[in-house]
């Protein structure tokens, strides 16, 4: 853990100072400023994190270009060891890693235990291993030629993450831009930055060299925005909200700089009357709820055949209704805090849109207020409401908390209008016992992921990532390797 420790003044406390990692080092901003980073489940400033701006964004790609050289011609399965050291450094550090994630981002102990870290893990693990097997393709030209395709390294590239799942999302781009022989320059959300910093600590335990990997915080609008608009970084990997994507790609556009933008999503979730009823309501909670609903692939939007409509409605409630809600170090709580009040304020102000909508509250609605030491967090209820039109703002726009709506409809062509009619298509999913129409319908979700009874269930050699404004590009398997690197080929005349 970070060794600084500084008096917080307005606290009359010691609280942790972070760090950006530029060169292999653990330094202060240019501006030595910092910002108040917030524990959610108590609504407390609990340590601070560096105000970074152009000039640290400027030290890391020269960190990085220096880097460069070195790190793209070290052979393949040395940069595998050295990123399967990071993935045992996370492994080792698991239980630390988990509780820093839970502080900072306000999600139960549990999921940060069983899923962000041991994910973080894998990424590094996954794309360590995925590196070495990248293979390129040979076209023989009939007795006049041989063109083989090289693969290599774009250069610097840089990694954007947002907070809801902070080390899973922000190893998932580091991982393959490293493993395939870039150099990084990458930044956090500035609302979630605490294991990116320990990353920074377990990379320099592990050996990683210097300036391979630089991690700038700060805020999107200050450190993201120089990472994307700099002349010197000529991929740009972003995941995060459609709106700052959309500025993303109008910048680094008419720059010509590879893009994969991971956005928003409105994802739904279509229940049919033939489905397994009892496996239908038990995930479709989890995927209304889970991590609070801050996961881009949460489905937010259940269509319900009419026939099964209000039995799956009084399943639904019954089971949402044991989902306790509160501090995220207590076990028997299945929800923890919202990010941020600015969060929790957002998405508290589109139940009150649901309901000037005609949408009717079936369960929860209200912030929570606890007592203790969490008496101000940030938490909200589970949230059920049904009664809405299918293409009202509150089912068109992403909410991205723990609220979901309830729609029936009476056919297929129906429920796949009402599923296709966001501006996002990201991930849906279907429940069906029907082989048929689940592959039918499966075809015609505009989509980049459908789920056939299940949900979140993953294989990282999937390609992942979404149609329309959820997204330009696929990450996962080999697809991320393609991303970091620039194709070339060479034609030899025979
Ligand atoms: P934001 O778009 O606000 O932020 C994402 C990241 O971009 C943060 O690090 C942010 O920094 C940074 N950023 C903000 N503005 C700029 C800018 N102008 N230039 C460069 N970087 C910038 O998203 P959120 O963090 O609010 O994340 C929630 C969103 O992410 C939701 O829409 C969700 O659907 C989406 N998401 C998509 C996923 C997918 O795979 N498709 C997965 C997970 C989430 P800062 O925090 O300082 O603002």
């Amino acid at each position: 853990m970070a060794e600084e420790l500084f008096v917080c003044k307005s606290f009359d406390c010691y609280l942790m100072k972070i760090k950006n990692y530029i060169n292999g080092e653990l330094v202060d901003p240019a501006s030595n400023t910092f910002l108040d980073n917030i524990n959610p489940s108590t609504g407390e400033v609990y340590s601070f994190i560096p105000d970074s701006d152009e000039r640290d964004v400027e030290l890391a790609v020269r960190a990085a270009a220096a880097a460069f050289a070195g790190w793209s011609n070290l052979p393949v399965a040395k940069r595998s060891d050295i990123l399967l050291k990071i993935a045992s450094l996370i492994d080792l550090n698991l239980d630390r890693l988990a509780l820093a994630e839970s502080v900072d981002q306000g999600k139960p102990l549990l999921v940060s235990k069983t899923v962000d870290i041991p994910r973080a893990r894998d990424n590094f693990h996954f794309y360590a291993t995925a590196a070495i097997h990248l293979s390129t393709e040979a076209h023989a030209t009939e007795n006049t030629a041989i063109n083989y395709t090289l693969r290599q390294p774009v250069g610097i590239a840089g990694c954007i993450s947002p907070w809801n799942l902070p080390l899973y999302l922000f190893t998932w781009k580091i991982a393959p831009a490293l493993a395939s022989g870039n150099c990084v320059v990458a930044k956090p959300s500035e609302i979630t930055p605490m294991t990116a910093f320990l990353l920074s600590e377990i990379c320099i335990e592990a050996g990683l060299p210097k300036g391979v990997l630089n991690i700038v915080h700060g805020l999107g609008s200050k450190a993201g925005a120089a990472i994307v608009s700099h002349p010197g970084i000529h991929a740009v990997s972003f995941t995060g909200g459609t709106k700052t994507g959309e500025w993303i790609a109008r910048t680094a556009g008419p720059m010509f700089k590879k893009l994969s933008l991971e956005l928003g999503g409105k994802n739904p979730n279509l229940v049919f009357a033939d489905c397994n009823f009892e496996d239908a309501v038990k995930t479709s909670v989890n995927a209304a709820f889970s991590n609070q609903g801050e996961i881009c692939l949460c489905g937010s939007r259940i269509f319900i055949e009419q026939k099964i409509y209000d039995r799956f409605k009084e399943a639904f409630i019954k089971r949402v209704s044991t989902l306790k809600v509160g501090d995220p170090f207590k076990e028997e709580n299945k929800m923890g805090a919202i990010v941020s009040k600015q969060h929790m304020e957002k998405i508290l102000s589109y139940i009150e849109l649901a309901k000037q909508e005609g949408g009717k509250i079936l369960y929860g609605g209200k912030q929570l207020m606890l007592d203790g030491q969490n008496k101000n967090g940030f938490f909200i209820e589970p949230t059920v409401i049904e009664g809405l039109a299918y293409d009202c703002r509150t089912n068109q726009e992403e909410i991205f908390g723990p609220v979901v709506t309830l729609t029936p409809f009476e056919t297929e062509d129906e429920v796949l209008q009402y599923a296709n009619s966001t501006q996002y298509g990201l991930a849906a999913t279907v429940w069906t016992e029907n082989l048929s129409r689940a592959h039918r319908v499966a075809a015609r979700l505009q989509s980049g992921i459908v789920w056939i009874n299940c949900w979140l269930l993953r294989d990282l050699r999937t390609p992942f990532g979404g149609m329309k404004s959820s997204g330009v590009g696929r990450e996962g398997g080999f697809e991320a390797l393609r991303f970091f690197t620039e194709e070339k080929n060479v034609c030899i005349k025979l």
